[in-house]
């Protein structure tokens, strides 16, 4: 039996691009994270809803306050609650990014408002289309998708990060080039078809549109990865890949490339031989369990297929 996601996304094939074992604990595992939410995700999280609010009331040729939108904002914050995030930085704390958030909203604002611009066609939109050419479902999530009045269909993905990104970039060539084909897929009537990275820090949009050439090398570019990808689930070969992402990784705890440097860590400030073998044991157990899971799966799949065959 072939062993492959239910869907792929730009996020699942860059992970694994990063990192092989990191993709294994998020999308075949699919090992619970930390509960807390990651304070810089979090702010970028609050800011798309507070545009996603918004475009969908500037549709209805409604301006939101800004008094109301602020207090939107805070209400958003409040609701997580200190204790649920976790701040990643040595010099940021949670109201440096309370107020990163606010300040970026109130810049679009100011510059966006009445959000009216052109026709408001969809907001948080997830689209699901089959890759060209192959059976792979993936999936995207759209941002904003609106139509200006020369008819072109804008495809807008919002960035709060600090790094601007160039076209070329794999994180905005891949990303917005999938895009493009899920709308393509979706809406075949639709022909002029722009996507935009806006980075909101930076208020600069980051455009283009790509050439049916374009699309149809990265159709093979991306059948390639997830072969990839199923090739390594059916070998069970997950590479970890250290980086200096390793420190923002939510399964460092339980990474294997990482237990040897926790247990030497462990070891200077153990006072005694036991701690050490606790996270060794704990360690171990979870790799051989979790093959263990994968045995096992398998032969419920292969039962299920013999009970189908045998009810024929
Ligand atoms: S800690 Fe580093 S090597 Fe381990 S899974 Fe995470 S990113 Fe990969």
């Amino acid at each position: 039996m072939v062993d492959k996601l239910s869907r792929y996304s730009y996020s699942a094939l860059d992970c694994y691009n990063s990192c092989p074992q990191k993709f294994k604990f998020e999308y075949v595992d699919k090992i619970k994270k930390e509960s807390r939410q990651n304070a810089p995700a979090l702010m970028g999280n609050i800011v798309h809803t507070a545009l996603d609010k918004l475009y969908k009331l500037g549709a209805d040729g409604i301006v939101m306050p800004i008094a109301d939108l602020k207090s939107f904002y805070k209400d958003e914050w409040d609701s997580v609650g200190a204790e649920n995030i976790l701040v990643d930085s040595d010099f940021h704390t949670i109201d440096d990014y309370i107020r990163i958030g606010e300040e970026i909203l109130i810049k679009y604002y100011e510059q966006h408002k009445p959000f009216n611009q052109s026709i408001l066609l969809g907001t948080e939109q997830n689209l699901y289309f089959t890759l060209p050419g192959t059976d792979f479902q993936c999936k995207c999530r759209v941002d904003r998708m609106s139509k200006r009045d020369d008819g072109t269909i804008e495809i807008v993905d919002y960035k709060t990060g600090v790094r601007l990104a160039k076209v070329s970039d794999s994180s905005y060539y891949y990303q917005m080039g999938l895009y493009q084909l899920a709308i393509m897929e979706n809406y075949p009537d639709f022909t002029d078809i722009e996507v935009i990275q806006y980075f909101l820090r930076h208020e600069e949009a980051v455009t283009k549109k790509f050439s049916a050439e374009e699309l149809d090398s990265l159709v093979v570019e991306f059948k390639d990865a997830i072969l990839e990808t199923i090739h390594a689930q059916q070998t069970g070969s997950f590479q970890p890949q250290e980086s200096g992402l390793c420190r923002f990784c939510e399964f460092y705890d339980i990474c294997p490339a990482k237990i040897h440097g926790k247990l030497l860590e462990q070891e200077d400030e153990a006072t005694g031989e036991i701690p050490a073998m606790n996270l060794k044991d704990i360690a171990n157990s979870y790799i051989v369990k979790n093959s263990q899971m994968k045995v096992l799966k398998d032969e419920v799949d292969a039962l299920k297929e013999e009970l189908k065959t045998a009810a024929k």
